[in-house]
């Protein structure tokens, strides 16, 4: 579930924040952690 809320769409749109972190939700270090994923992979979409 969490892999398909985390999924970017067509590579153009990207989800992060608690719902999507697999293991560090209800903290805030699970939203931290996902905006540097997200990060990642539009910086890996531009490329
Ligand atoms: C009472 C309480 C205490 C907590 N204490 C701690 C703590 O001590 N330590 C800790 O690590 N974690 C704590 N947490 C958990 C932490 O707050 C959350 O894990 C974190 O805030 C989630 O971040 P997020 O960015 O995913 O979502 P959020 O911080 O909920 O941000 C989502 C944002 O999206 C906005 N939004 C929603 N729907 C829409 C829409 N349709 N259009 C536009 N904007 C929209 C909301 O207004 C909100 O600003 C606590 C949570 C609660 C409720």
């Amino acid at each position: 579930m969490k892999n398909q809320l985390r999924a970017s769409v067509d590579d153009c749109l990207f989800f992060a924040g608690e719902a999507t972190s697999p293991d560090a939700f209800t903290t805030a270090r699970g939203p931290y952690q996902s905006g540097i994923s997200a990060e990642d992979q539009v910086l890996a979409s531009l490329s």
